[in-house]
């Protein structure tokens, strides 16, 4: 699904590498921890496997695709089969949860008898319902990001790449975000997802790809995090 191939990528020239000499497979259906200390390359993969940064060496595929074969112009298409979210939501705060969630199937060209159907089904689905015409001010942080998660999964994607989703939460509202995301994951997406929150990669015991300095330093099935074994 995913392939690191010898990946290393160079911002600056003379800079030392976000990511150097990166192998790794990911899965149909897995759920991967990208976990290291700030700095250590996780956001540049997750930019590279969506295209918004291409690699100073090596390859990406995703999806069947070498990514260094797809134009820009094709790029989009890409995207559409990924869904991603942040640790800053990303929402439109001028819009309400359901327009957020609309706004994905919009911008690519989806009928209206489409959208009037998936918008309810994913907004069930992350337990938003009735709250649709709320703005995101007058949500709390646990459910901006369920309206983020949303908004990534109404195109169905195959892929959802998650960068710190509960770096802005707090432990037991991270908690239930990672159910959701662990529930998406089980009903066959596979999930990527950058953190530093020790607890919640040892508490889910998924597989752990630690990354240190731009190098794969670990990659565990069921592995933890720091503190506790
Ligand atoms: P993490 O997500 O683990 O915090 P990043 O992938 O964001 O790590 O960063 C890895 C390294 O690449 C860091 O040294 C960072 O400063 C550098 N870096 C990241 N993005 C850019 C960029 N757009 N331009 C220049 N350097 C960058
Ligand atoms: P969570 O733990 O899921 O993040 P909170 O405990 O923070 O949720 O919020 C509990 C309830 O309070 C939620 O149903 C939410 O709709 C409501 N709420 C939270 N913040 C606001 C706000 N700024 N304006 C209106 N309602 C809010």
């Amino acid at each position: 699904m995913i392939t690191f191939d010898k990946v290393t990528k160079l911002y600056q020239r003379g800079a030392h590498p976000a990511l150097d000499d990166v192998s790794i497979d990911v899965e149909r259906g897995e759920f991967v921890f990208l976990v290291g200390p700030s700095g250590s390359g996780k956001s540049t993969m997750l930019s590279l496997i969506l295209a918004e940064e291409r690699p100073t060496s090596g390859h990406v595929h995703v999806l069947g695709k070498d990514l260094s074969k797809v134009s820009q112009r094709r790029v989009p298409l890409l995207r559409r089969q990924i869904g991603a979210v942040f640790q800053d939501f990303r929402l439109l705060g001028d819009k309400n949860a359901y327009e957020n969630v609309m706004l994905a199937l919009q911008v690519i060209g989806a009928p209206r008898h489409r959208i009037k159907t998936e918008v309810p089904e994913v907004i069930e689905m992350v337990g938003l319902e009735g709250k649709e015409k709320r703005y995101m001010t007058e949500l709390s942080g646990g459910e901006r990001q369920r309206v983020a998660i949303a908004r990534a999964m109404v195109n169905r994607p195959q892929v959802l790449l998650a960068d710190e989703p509960t770096g802005n939460l707090d432990l037991e509202t991270g908690m239930s975000i990672m159910r959701l995301l662990d529930r998406i994951n089980r009903s066959g997406t596979t999930v990527v997802m950058a953190t530093h929150d020790q607890s919640i990669v040892n508490q889910l015991r998924k597989r752990v790809v630690e990354l240190k300095d731009g190098m794969v330093v670990r990659d565990e099935a069921r592995g933890v995090y720091g503190g506790e074994k």
